[in-house]
C-alpha cells in the first residue's frame, strides 16, 4: 500500500512547534509525524507526516489549514513513498541465523525449525534486522543470555527496524514491547511482523525519533531496553535511556564500533549506568549496561 509523506522544512524550533501543532491537530486520525534533522550543518528540520495514498489529499490541505495559523507558515511538499516489494526483498537464498535459541529464518526455511527452537520468520524488506547483521546477532546473543537469569517485566525495543528484537523479546519472556523507529516505513514493516509471529497483541509499535512521542511516559519505566542504532545517536541518547529505564534495569546497546566503544560506556557512567559486559563480532560490539 503506497504512502505519501507530507512535509515540511523547518528551523529546530519551528520544527519542535510545527511537531506539536501537527500532533494535537491529526492525534485521532493517528497518522505517523516524525520530525527529523535533514541538514545537520545547517541546523535544518523535515517535520512529515505520513497519510495512505487515499487520504493524501485531504490531509495535505488539512496540514496546509493547520499550519496557516501560524505566523510564518512554512511550504508544504509532498512525495510519493515506494511500495514495499515483499517478493523483490524477500530473503531468498539468505541462509537462517541460529543465536542461543533463536532461529530467524525466511519463509522459505519454515522446514529448518526444530523442537525447542524460538523461531522467528522475517523477510528481508525495506526494514533493517534479518539477524545477518554482527549487531543485531550481537542483541539476540545478550537478550538470550539476559533472559536465562532473570525476567523482565517489560522492555523497550527503539529503533526496531523489522522489530526482529522486540519479536524475540516477546516470544521468550511472553512480556509487553514498545517497538519504535524513527521510519514510519519500518514501524509499519514491524507491526507487520509481529502480526506474523504471533506476538501481535504483545508489540506495540509507534513511530519516533528518538523518545520524542508521548507513548515512552506512558509506557515507561522499562525494566529492559535495547537499542541497536548507532554509537553518536546512542551517546546523545543516554540521560533520556536513564530516565525511562527502572533502577536496577538492563540495558543493550549495539551498531557501536569497537573504536567507539570506550566514549559509549563513559557517556552512560556518566549517567550513573554500570557497565555490565561487551561483546564483539564482525567488528560491531553490543554493550550490555544496568542502572
Ligand atoms: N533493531 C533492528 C534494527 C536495527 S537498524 C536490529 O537490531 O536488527 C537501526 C534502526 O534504528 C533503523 O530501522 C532506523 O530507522 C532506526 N533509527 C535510527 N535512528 C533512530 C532514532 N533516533 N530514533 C529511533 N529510531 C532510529
Amino acid at each position: 500500500m503506497a504512502q505519501t509523506r507530507i512535509y515540511m522544512n523547518a528551523s529546530k524550533s519551528e520544527a519542535d512547534a510545527l511537531f506539536k501543532l501537527l500532533d494535537a491537530r491529526f492525534e485521532e486520525d493517528g497518522l505517523p509525524i516524525s520530525v527529523f534533522e535533514a541538514d545537520e550543518e545547517n541546523g535544518r528540520f523535515e517535520v512529515s507526516l505520513y497519510a495512505e495514498e487515499e487520504d493524501a489529499d485531504r490531509v495535505f490541505n488539512e496540514v496546509g489549514e493547520a499550519v496557516a495559523t501560524l505566523p510564518d507558515p512554512p511550504q508544504l511538499l509532498r512525495e510519493v513513498l515506494p511500495e514495499i516489494d515483499w517478493v523483490a526483498h524477500s530473503l531468498e537464498g539468505l541462509k537462517p541465523v541460529r543465536v542461543g535459541r533463536f532461529l530467524i529464518h525466511g519463509s522459505h526455511d519454515r522446514n529448518l525449525r526444530r523442537i525447542g527452537d524460538l523461531a522467528i520468520e522475517i523477510e528481508a524488506g525495506l526494514a533493517f534486522g534479518t539477524g545477518h547483521h554482527g549487531t543485531t546477532a550481537g542483541c539476540l546473543q545478550a537478550i538470550a543470555d539476559l533472559l536465562k537469569r532473570e525476567k523482565p517485566r517489560n522492555a523497550l525495543d527503539l529503533g526496531t527496524g523489522s522489530a526482529v528484537l522486540a519479536i524475540a523479546l516477546a516470544r521468550a519472556a511472553r512480556i509487553p514491547v514498545l517497538a519504535t523507529d524513527i521510519d514510519p516505513i519500518a514501524t509499519q514493516v514491524a507491526a507487520e511482523n509481529a502480526r506474523l509471529n504471533g506476538v501481535g497483541a504483545l508489540v506495540e509499535t509507534h513511530t519516533a525519533p528518538g523518545f520524542h512521542n508521548r507513548i515512552f511516559a506512558e509506557r515507561k519505566p522499562f525494566d529492559l531496553i535495547v537499542a541497536n542504532i548507532l554509537a553518536r545517536p546512542l551517546m546523545r541518547l543516554a540521560p533520556q535511556m536513564a530516565n525511562h529505564l527502572t533502577p536496577g534495569g538492563a540495558l543493550i546497546l549495539s551498531g557501536i564500533l569497537e573504536r567507539q566503544r570506550d566514549a559509549v560506556v563513559a557517556s552512560y557512567v556518566n549517567q550513573g549506568f554500570r557497565h555490565f559486559r561487551t561483546q564483539a563480532r564482525e567488528g560491531w560490539v553490543t554493550i550490555v549496561l544496568r542502572r
